[in-house]
Order: C-alpha cells, then structure tokens, then sequence
C-alpha cells in the first residue's frame, strides 16, 4: 500500500472523523472527470474501503410529485430522532441531459438539511446513467465511511435509473400515488419485479383510494417472480407530510434485512453487486478503449459506409474492427 500524499491523508481522516466538509470534497474528488483526480479517487477510496459496507442501502423511486423529497425528510428526521445517520444520494441522469434536473435543483429537505446527522447530496452530473451511477456507488461508500448507518439512494421513475439504482442498494423502494394508473404502468416496465417494498404515500388526501391501490399492488405483487423466496414484498400505506407510517416502514426495512441476512442472502446480494458493477466498468471500458483505437478510429467511416450499403455483412465488418484492439 502507497503511503497517501499528506493532502489526501488529511481527506481520509476527515471523512473517518465523520465530518461533512471532508466527506464533501472526497466525493467532489471522485466526480471529478480529470484523470489525476481519478487516480487520487481510486487511492483515497481503497484507504476507506475497510471502513465502508456498514450501512443499510435503501433506494427510493417514484415519479415526480409522488412525494420522494417530502417522504425522505419526513424518514430521515425520524431516523435520526432514533439515533441514526442519514445520507441521501440521488441518481438523476436528466440533469446531463436536460442541463435542468427532475430531482429539482430547488431547495429541498430544508429540515433535514440543517441535521448535523444528515448529509445530503445532489445527483452528479457526469454525463451518461452508467457514469452518474459510478459515482454514486462510490460516494455511498464514502458515506459508509464516514458513519452513515443510513444510505438512501433516491431516484426518478424514468428510463433505466430504477434498475441501477435497485443494483446498488440492499432494498429498493417504489413511492408510490393512490391512482391505479400507476401501478398499470410499473408492471408494464417490469419495475414489480424488482421492487423490495411498496409505499402508497399521500394516504391523508383519499383513505378510499388509498386502500384500493394497496389491494391492487398486493396482487400485482403476487403475480410476479419474487426476488427472494423468503421476502414477500409488504405494501404500506404513508403520509410523507403528516410524518405518518415512518417507524412502520423502518420496521420492514429492519425486518428485510434482518430475514435476508439470516438466510444468507443480504450478503451474496452485495456480492453480486460487486461483481456485476466490476463487468460494468470493464464493459465501459472496453468501449472506450475500441472507440479511441487509432486503428478503429480510422476504418470505422469506411466500414460503416459499407454496411450501411450492404457490402459487407454487420458481422464481419464488427469481427474486422474489434480485431484491432488485438493490437
Ligand atoms: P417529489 O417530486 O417526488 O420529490 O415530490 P415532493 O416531495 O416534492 O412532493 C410533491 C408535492 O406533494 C408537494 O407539494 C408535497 O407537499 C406533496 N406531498 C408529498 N407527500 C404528501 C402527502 O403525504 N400528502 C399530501 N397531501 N401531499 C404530499
């Protein structure tokens, strides 16, 4: 192991320290696209390494207005009534896109935010899902490191963010609106199926309506493939802004991670998060690596063209530009 440039040290002992301005510019460090800062990361994330995985990984998602920012102010100042700390992440590929981020850039949990035992942080905007996701992974185990028991990574129920955002947490959560279009189109997406947990929110507005989309959701949940044989997804019913339901839903995260870790299964689930992540980075980088070949670089046009036009097969132009990377 290389001792650490005495910068970087003070930033390791910072974040072990707990405190929220080093943990702040550890994760600034690793959003960073600059190569040395990447290389300063990688150091400064393997001397934390053996510090993190203590914390319960929780993810949110749900459409916008469904109330995730009401929901995890409402859970986070409840968790830390009870002792804990929380860290709130979020996965918002938008904000690269659209240069405005769904998740909002306006103030949002101004209560939470002043916790001295929170820390909440916005989505990196690095770019592509596969980039903001890197990055919040990593930041989650700066998190771990510096004594956040509670990591919530939180989410927008757009496009591919829910299933990387469920590949990195230990439970993942779908916030959901007493209406019954909603869960019509999660099942659509095959979102059911990777949901730990269901919570109806906005409960107070229509308790009817509420008990209606609890029984469809029971259902739903019923019809698919269950991730664990010895987890069945609970459907709760919330109200983020009366602070209603929060210690029920702490109760079945405890439970969930209590159940899967007896079973042995809370731990091989991180494990192949592990790996999977590990193929990701090495599937990324191979694109990179083929895309900036100086060989692929300059027959890419050619073959390109020829495909395009049917002189040469799909196959065989891709067997001719990958054999570059032999070289
Ligand atoms: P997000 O876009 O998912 O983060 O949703 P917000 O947390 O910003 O909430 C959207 C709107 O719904 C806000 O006006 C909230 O005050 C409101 N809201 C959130 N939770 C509840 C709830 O439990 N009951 C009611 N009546 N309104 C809520």
């Amino acid at each position: 192991v290389h001792a650490l440039p005495p910068e970087d040290r003070t930033l390791v002992d910072g974040v072990l320290a707990g405190q929220r301005r080093a943990l702040a510019k550890a994760i600034t460090l690793i959003e960073s696209t600059r190569s040395d800062h990447r290389a300063r990361a990688q150091q400064v994330l393997n001397a934390l390494l053996p510090q993190t995985g203590n914390a319960i990984r929780v993810g949110i998602s749900g459409v916008p207005g469904a109330g995730k920012s009401t929901f995890i102010e409402a859970l986070g100042v409840w968790l830390i009534g009870q002792g804990h700390r929380v860290a709130v992440l979020a996965v918002d590929p938008s904000s690269s896109i659209s240069g405005g981020s769904i998740l909002g850039d306006k103030t949002r949990m101004e209560i939470l935010c002043q916790k001295e035992e929170a820390f909440i942080r916005p989505s990196p905007s690095a770019g592509s899902l596969g980039g903001v996701a890197e990055k919040t992974r990593e930041a989650m185990l700066l998190c771990e490191a510096a004594g956040y028991d509670v990591v919530i990574v939180e989410t927008v129920g757009v496009g591919q963010s829910e299933t990387t955002v469920a590949g990195m947490v230990d439970l993942f959560c779908l916030l959901q609106l007493p209406n019954a279009g909603d869960d019509l189109q999660a099942i659509k997406k095959g979102i059911v199926e990777i949901a730990d947990m269901v919570v109806i929110n906005k409960a107070d507005i229509d308790p009817k309506a509420t008990a209606v989309a609890r029984a469809q959701w029971k259902n739903a949940l019923h019809l698919v493939r269950r991730a664990s044989p010895h987890w069945e997804p609970p459907v709760l019913t919330v109200s983020a802004l009366q602070k209603e339901g929060m210690a029920e839903f702490w109760e079945n995260v405890v439970k969930y991670r209590d159940t899967l870790s007896a079973s042995g299964e809370f731990a091989q689930k991180r494990r192949q998060q592990s790996l999977a992540w590990m193929w990701q980075l090495i599937e990324a980088g191979l694109h990179q690596q083929f895309k900036e070949h100086p060989g692929v670089r300059e027959s890419l046009p050619r073959l390109s063209q020829s495909v395009e036009s049917g002189l040469t097969t799909p196959a065989a132009a891709a067997h001719a530009l990958l054999a570059h990377l032999k070289h």
